[in-house]
């Protein structure tokens, strides 16, 4: 099959992803076969390319937001058929015995594996992954528009509870890019204001369009205090910002998996019960539900098309923020 390999982390600039090809993964008792439609590029690719994470596997194919149909099952498979149009998302497998996977942390498991960074992911023809870690699609979702729920919507999901955000309360939403803008759309369907911050024009007439109260510069005051705020921009410096427009017991979430430090700043922005909670992977639960809200909500997603051999391209234009809602790679 096609692929695209990382050999080694560099940076995007000097074009690290190549094309090869590769044997097509295969499949165990428990585990399925797909043939990938798309898939979706994230932040957190780009971390694994230029080493802000520590690259796990060498040579690694990436990506962990795959969309495709089942061409494969083994013989354990009991909920999927050939020909299912099912979605794998960062959570690849755990262990299910350690005290996080006992007490409903599966997402904080101490064994986990990822797709596309402890094991193989999506940019390439083919893909295998255990079956009780893969999703049906809501069908009114099609595969470039499913993509970007797997993860930016799923950790946008995840991030909107960790946040502690309750029905028609204030919520502020830092950087506006592919998780923020399916966030939004739920947050609202909550009957929430939202408050949007983000550096782009671009970003913030899309925040507009998908129902925002306010948009303004990262650096601006808000016009009233926010219950709740999710910072999706892997810069530290956001947080002192996004402290101060906190009101009184409020939770700020930080959904990234990477930021740059965090500035120094006076207890004053934290004291009253404040709250920064950072948002590590998600779970099966989360995935499950969140796939349902978006199908009722529903949820529309912005998304630009790219080549599976424009990988390199496609995240250099992620890094610059020059994409409006998400990165979808083609595939078929
Ligand atoms: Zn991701
Ligand atoms: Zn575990």
């Amino acid at each position: 099959m096609k692929a695209i390999i990382l050999e080694d982390i560099a940076n995007i600039e000097t074009n690290p992803l190549k094309i090869s090809e590769v044997e097509i993964p295969k499949i165990s008792e428990n585990e399925v076969l797909i043939e990938i439609y798309t898939c979706g590029i994230c932040h957190t690719d780009l971390h694994i390319v230029e080493g802000d994470i520590p690259l796990k596997k060498k040579p690694l194919i990436l990506g962990h937001q795959i969309v495709g149909k089942v061409v494969q099952k083994g013989n354990n498979v009991m909920n999927f058929n050939i020909g299912d149009r099912v979605g794998v998302p960062w959570l690849n497998s755990t262990c299910g015995k350690c005290s996080y996977c006992l007490n409903n942390k599966e997402n904080l498991c101490d064994n986990a594996k990822f797709t596309g960074y402890d094991v193989d992911g999506g940019y390439a023809e083919y893909n295998k992954i255990n079956y009780n870690f893969t999703y049906k699609i809501p069908e009114n979702f099609t595969d470039e528009s499913a993509a970007p729920l797997l993860c930016a919507g799923i950790i946008g999901y995840r991030a909107l509870k960790i946040s502690d955000i309750k029905p028609n309360c204030r919520l502020g939403l830092y950087g506006f890019g592919a998780s923020a803008h399916i966030a939004i759309q739920i947050a609202r369907y909550w009957g929430c204001d939202v408050y949007v911050f983000s550096r782009s024009k671009k970003h913030r007439k899309l925040a507009e369009d998908l129902g925002a109260k306010w948009v303004g510069a990262t650096n601006e005051k808000s016009p009233v205090k926010l219950d709740s705020a999710i910072s999706f921009a892997p810069a530290g410096e956001i947080v002192p910002l996004a402290l101060q427009n906190l009101d009184k017991g409020g939770t700020l979430a930080l959904a990234g998996i990477y930021t740059t430090p965090i500035p120094q700043f006076e207890y004053n922005l934290i004291y009253q019960e404040r709250c920064i909670r950072s948002v590590a992977n998600s779970t099966r639960d989360d995935a499950i539900e969140f796939l349902k809200i978006a199908g009722l909500v529903p949820v529309k997603v912005e998304f630009e098309t790219y080549d599976l051999k424009d990988a390199n391209n496609a995240l250099k234009l992620l890094k610059d923020g020059k994409i409006n809602g998400a990165g979808v790679l083609v595939v078929k």
